[in-house]
């Protein structure tokens, strides 16, 4: 399959022969240039399998600048494997909050107990054993794959896209060039130190050959580069056009008691935010809710007050919008968590239930 895409593309066949000059530009620019990260080990040094997991895991979707806090909190919390596969899940998405796609926060616990029940602890070594486990596909196998164990894996994110993209030309829009970039990729990986090689192109898709404007005057490989020779890098990888992201709607239940304490729920184990902490609200949806339909879905009956403006964020597949009423639990309060404002700290609370709760602290008076 590999060798037959790789065939319809003329540059990527003529490049094999510059693969070793390549690599080793790359790696001695790597070598005098890796950016220090707290999960990475210096080069030509093993990295700690467990290290390279967790932060892969949570650099999926996010920034290094984003992961770095999350990544010391947690290991110093839980140090080795076995202490986070210790762990209640509850303690793990607690400490997750803020850092989104709260699936990986539950994948990573599941993991976390499966190495330490099934693999006495230890991680598998090849791709293919890593994709059996929780929370790992293709993508964070290959880079556990290559820079833990130095195995000839290409873990093809963004920054490899890019950068692959540029050197061989490869102007087929993304997605679907994605089968291409990846064999391409693959075509590039040494045998010889493949962790580090796998560590410098992503160094060099986020630091040099940045998206739009590539610093190609400072670039270690520039001789190897079609994009560059043909003028074109800036205008790779090319991208088909995004669908437009809807909006969906709902409305927020911001419920008090007699003692100032604010009522929580759980979100349901599976979907969008499972198991994460929330603020009440009816279902989010594209239509607009009438009074009756969000008063249907409210957790108890209460004399309801709207506060002013609305709470909006960004989901992967969604802009979501949400108004926010606010009422008193009288007489009878309710089953559910109750919890202090001081308490709000130690729930496992996603980014827009935290912004929910700013807004209505701002406006509740
Ligand atoms: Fe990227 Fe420019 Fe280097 Fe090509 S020469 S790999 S476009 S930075």
């Amino acid at each position: 399959m590999e060798e037959s895409i790789l065939s319809h593309n003329p540059q990527v066949q003529s490049f094999g022969l510059k693969n070793e000059a390549l690599q080793r530009r790359l790696l001695a620019w790597y070598d005098r240039h890796a950016r220090r990260l707290p999960w990475r080990a210096p080069p030509g040094r093993p990295a700690d399998p467990y290290r390279v997991w967790l932060s892969e895991i949570m650099l999926q979707q996010t920034t290094v600048a984003a992961v770095v806090p999350y990544f010391a909190a947690f290991l110093s919390r839980w140090p080795r494997l076995e202490d986070l596969a210790a762990a209640s899940l509850e303690e793990v998405l607690t400490a997750w909050a803020g850092l989104g796609y709260y699936a990986r926060a539950r994948n990573l616990h599941k993991c976390a107990r499966v190495l330490v029940e099934e693999h006495e602890g230890r991680f598998p070594q090849t791709e293919a054993e890593l994709r059996k486990l929780p929370g790992i596909g293709p993508y964070t196998a290959a880079a556990i794959a290559a820079i833990a164990f130095d195995q000839p894996a290409a873990p093809v994110d963004g920054n490899w896209e890019r950068v692959v993209a540029r050197l061989f030309a490869i102007r087929t829009p993304l997605p679907s060039a994605k089968p291409t970039l990846k064999s391409a990729g693959q075509s590039l990986v040494p045998q010889q130190r493949p962790g580090d090689f796998a560590q410098a192109v992503m160094d060099l898709g986020a630091t040099i050959c940045l998206p739009g404007r590539p610093k190609c005057l400072l670039c270690p490989v520039t001789d190897f580069c079609t994009a560059q020779q043909l003028d074109i890098a800036a205008l790779l990888p090319a991208r088909e056009p995004k669908a437009k992201k809807p909006t969906r709607r709902g409305i927020a239940f911001w419920i008090t008691d007699p003692k100032g304490r604010l009522l929580l729920r759980r979100r349901p184990e599976r979907g969008l935010l499972g198991g994460m902490m929330e603020v009440p609200s009816t279902a989010w949806r594209e239509d607009k809710w009438s009074e009756a339909e969000a008063l249907s879905q409210a957790p108890l009956a209460a004399d309801w007050s709207p506060l002013p403006g609305h709470v909006r964020h960004t989901f992967t597949h969604f802009h979501l919008e949400l108004a926010l009423w606010a009422g008193r639990a009288e007489g009878r309060i309710p089953d559910g968590r109750w919890v202090t404002l001081e308490g709000l700290s130690d729930e496992a609370l996603p980014s827009v239930m935290r912004k929910v709760i700013t807004h209505a602290l701002k406006h509740s008076g």
